[in-house]
């Protein structure tokens, strides 16, 4: 078990698809320990495994604060099963150190996974509580798509990227979410300050 490096934004690794994980064999232990050790390492409160150079469809989350105990929470080759409603907040990534923009996101997701054991598992992020948005984050990592896939604003995304010394966002990669888009037109683009969906999310959050 060790902390690993992060493949940083402008990586190829990080826009390769992963593939699914075949057998939880020892390898595969590793490399969620890996991901756990370099997370609470970064003070992140997600990691996937592209982001350590693995293109293997796991990541893991924390999204515990302050005084609470730790609990990681291990997903391997996850399926989202159910996703609604809409929310926008600040996000970052470890892979992009620094930066964080505004972001739109699925306000409810479910997703099935396999555990560090290969026992199926069912979890859902409800309300654009920190767990639903880290969960779409990390997911989105396994498909090569990155937050700033989802940016709200083109324009304050460049220019906060730009800032941190990274390659703007890529005009082809940017998704067309029209169902977000449509629950979100009541809730104003806020590029000033962080959103705060439920309370908890700090601008220093990053997965
Ligand atoms: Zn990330």
């Amino acid at each position: 078990m060790s902390i690993k490096k992060i493949v940083k934004y402008g990586d190829a690794v990080l826009r390769r698809p992963s593939k699914e994980v075949s057998k939880i064999s020892k390898k595969i232990q590793t490399l969620v320990h890996d991901l756990l050790d370099t997370m609470y390492a970064k003070n992140g409160v997600g990691l996937a495994a592209p982001q350590i150079g693995e293109n293997l469809r796991v990541f893991v989350i924390d999204v515990s604060t302050g005084n609470q105990p730790l609990h990681p929470i291990v997903f391997i080759n996850p399926k989202i099963i159910k996703k609604s409603g809409a929310c926008s907040s600040y996000e970052g990534c470890l892979s992009f150190p620094d930066a964080y923009t505004d972001v739109k996101r699925y306000a409810n997701v479910m997703v099935k996974a396999l555990d560090i054991h290969g026992k199926p598992f069912t979890i859902e992020g409800k309300d654009g509580s920190l767990l639903a948005r880290a969960i779409q984050h990390e997911f989105d990592h396994l498909d090569g798509i990155l937050f700033i896939d989802h940016c709200r604003s083109t324009f304050e995304a460049n220019r906060i990227l730009t800032e941190k010394g990274l390659e703007p966002v890529e005009e082809d990669k940017l998704l067309s979410e029209p169902e977000i888009e449509k629950e979100l037109e009541s809730i104003p683009s806020n590029p000033g300050e962080t959103i705060l969906a439920n309370g908890e999310k700090k601008p220093e959050d990053e997965a």
